[in-house]
């Protein structure tokens, strides 16, 4: 079975062909660059599930195959989990849009204590399949901000991101450490063992 991935954001159609293909899901997997005019969706909703069944049901549409989606963010506890949704594009910026999220970030919690700097990531993970079938997944990892970057693999918030129980940031860790305990990780798992089931039911 084809399945097509709805994101643009090269970063993550690698974690997520890489997670996607580490589950050996028997499938084959196309990128949305393979379709030329695919539409470009607004993430108009409020919640992470809400936004990756907007991006999944517009290529599923377009391309007529099943597509899986993601859609993700960073919650600051100090900002009230913020970022959250437009973690994507909460600085504004169009050129090194990555470091200039962080930074702001970073100042916004300028003044927070060690111990307030909890935050977490969030993933849903979605396949909608071209007869409407929708699955749904969602993974969260907990962790704590620091006030320096530190570490150049993964992107976004990987820098300053340090996961709970670990003493570097998921920036210093490997693909396989961060996808083992990571929120798009878990979500793809999930999402991967309910495709599986509908997938043998065909
Ligand atoms: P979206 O899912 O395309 O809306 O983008 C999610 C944004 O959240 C990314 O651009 C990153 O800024 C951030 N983000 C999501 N997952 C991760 C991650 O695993 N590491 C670092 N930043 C992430």
């Amino acid at each position: 079975m084809k399945f097509v991935l709805a994101t643009r954001n090269s970063h993550k159609a690698t974690e997520l062909k890489r997670i996607l293909e580490d589950l050996e899901l028997e499938c084959e997997l196309l990128l949305v660059s393979d379709f030329p005019g695919a539409p470009e969706v607004e993430e108009t909703e409020t919640t992470f599930g809400g936004n990756a069944l907007l991006k999944a049901r517009a290529l599923a549409k377009f391309t007529g195959l099943a597509a899986i989606a993601d859609d993700s963010g960073i919650c600051v506890d100090a900002l009230n989990g913020d970022p959250g949704v437009l973690s994507a594009r909460w600085s504004g910026a169009t050129e090194n849009v990555d470091q200039a999220n962080l930074e702001l970030v970073l100042e916004q919690i300028s003044e927070v204590e060690e111990a307030n700097r909890g935050a977490h990531f969030m993933c849903a993970a979605v396949a909608v399949f071209p007869d409407g079938t929708e699955l749904v997944a969602t993974g969260k990892m907990h962790g704590s901000l620091l006030r320096k970057p530190q570490g150049s693999n993964g992107f976004g918030y990987d820098p300053i991101f340090v996961p709970s129980g670990f003493s570097k940031t998921t920036a210093e860790m490997s693909s396989s450490e961060k996808d083992a305990i990571s929120h798009r990780g878990m979500a793809l798992n999930q999402l991967a063992h309910q495709i599986s089931e509908v997938i043998s039911k065909t």
